[in-house]
């Protein structure tokens, strides 16, 4: 099936960028739309749609503000927050939103039918980082919950009673570190499984909490609090990080540093169309992103395991990161080619070094690994990753835990080993 870009042309409209979304539509689902955005300037997108969806494409200005809204809801005015609003209710109303963090993932999901939203916090099993277990774990839970039919009391439904109660008990918990269930609905669909860390319900209308458990330093109050506008179209995810117990870096705002307590992945169903959305470069492992600028993004009808969208978009991800390091090695980045290092010692010195870097600092990684964006001579031998034991020739990637990063088989560095 032939792709086609429906967006005016701009700086990623070249072969390079739409080859690598129209190697995302290829991997995906059927009837996807994939693009590149531009968070500075929606001119600057392409977009790639594959076959006829059931809904139009969404135009450059939409997507932009909907990426915009995902990456830096502080840089709204108050037009565009007013228009996302449109927008959002527009497509159908926000309906979840999932997280991904390097070892937990968090979900607000609204019940199927119903105001309420149910809030979860859910532990990786191993490294990977959308991990199938959570999103079948939050499947269970939320199926659980919509079964348990949760009727509040008249003296409940009062919400300014109910709502003073909730808060003073919450309050108190929070303050003296305890844990506590107000119904038990979340208890019984919860209890037994170990990796879901918290849980939350809250009732949109009501603007209350149904009902929680098992919180640790996640605030149920700054939960509410949160995802209250999340879900009423501000589409601002951060309040919602914080309650979660990640506290936003001031280093985000445009500098390219962010932390992984930033967003650089995060997957929102609206309406009838599920968007995925990758920081472009980014470290799917280790979520270092690269570059703040260019955002990654999928979207289609909801399907219910996203792990096949995140991979192929992790290694659209990966490419164009290694696109990135490409141009700036062949552009002249000095990095310390030498001393190569002749005995463990040195090379463990090597090592330390690169320990020690803040994780997202990928440019000193750069420089401290001596990378050149070619084969290097070394006593007669000509050395390139292609031969290195930690080359990972189907991902084209460096597997030194000290230096992950995606390569060429063509480059160096001066850990090289056989
Ligand atoms: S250690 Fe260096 S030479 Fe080996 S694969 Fe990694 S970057 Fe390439």
């Amino acid at each position: 099936m032939q792709n086609k870009t429906v967006s005016e042309p701009g700086r990623f409209d070249t072969t390079v960028y739409t080859r690598e979304l129209d190697a995302v539509l290829a991997n995906g689902q059927e009837e996807s739309c994939a693009a590149l955005v531009d968070v500075s300037d929606e001119k600057n997108m392409v977009q790639r749609v594959q076959g006829t969806p059931p809904h139009a494409p969404l135009d450059a200005a939409q997507l932009g503000l909907l990426t915009r809204a995902v990456l830096m809801p502080d840089e709204l005015s108050s037009v565009q927050r007013t228009e996302l609003n449109v927008l959002i209710s527009a497509l159908g109303g926000l309906q979840a939103v999932v997280i991904p963090m390097s070892k937990e993932d968090i979900f607000a999901l609204r019940l199927s039918g119903s105001n309420r939203v149910l809030i979860l916090l859910i532990r990786h099993r191993d490294v990977t980082v959308i991990d199938a277990g959570t999103v079948a774990r939050a499947q269970v839970v939320r199926s659980k919950v919509e079964q348990n039919k949760l009727e509040l009391s008249p003296m409940e439904q009062s919400y300014s009673i109910w709502a003073t109660l909730v808060n003073k008990l919450m309050e108190l918990t929070r303050k003296a570190g305890m844990s506590l269930q107000l119904k038990g609905v979340l208890k019984d669909a919860i209890q037994g499984d170990e990796y879901v860390s918290a849980g939350i319900l809250v009732d949109l209308a009501q603007r209350s909490v149904l009902d929680y458990y098992l919180i640790g330093a996640v605030d149920a109050a700054a939960v509410l609090k949160a995802v209250l506008p999340l879900f009423g179209g501000a589409l601002d995810l951060y309040p919602l990080l914080a309650a979660m117990g990640y506290a936003r870096h001031n280093s985000d705002n445009n500098s390219g540093n962010n932390s992984d307590n930033n967003i650089g992945k995060v997957q929102l169903q609206i309406g009838e169309r599920d968007f995925y959305w990758l920081r472009v470069p980014y470290f799917p492992l280790l979520h270092l992103p690269f570059d703040p600028i260019a955002m990654l993004l999928l979207y289609k009808k909801p399907q219910g395991n996203p792990v096949l969208d995140w991979s192929v978009l992790d290694r659209a991800g990966l490419n164009l990161l290694r696109l990135r390091i490409g141009v700036l090695l062949e552009g002249g980045l000095q990095t310390m080619l030498e001393p190569f290092p002749r005995t463990h010692i040195e090379f463990q010195a090597i090592l330390d070094e690169l320990g020690r870097l803040d994780r997202e600092d990928v440019i000193s990684r750069l420089d401290i690994g001596g990378f050149a964006p070619r084969p290097v001579d070394i006593d007669g031998t000509i050395q390139r990753c292609q031969e290195c034991i930690y080359y990972l020739p189907h991902r084209k990637w460096c597997d030194l835990p000290e230096l992950p990063v995606p390569v060429e088989p063509d480059w160096w560095c001066r850990l090289w080993k056989v």
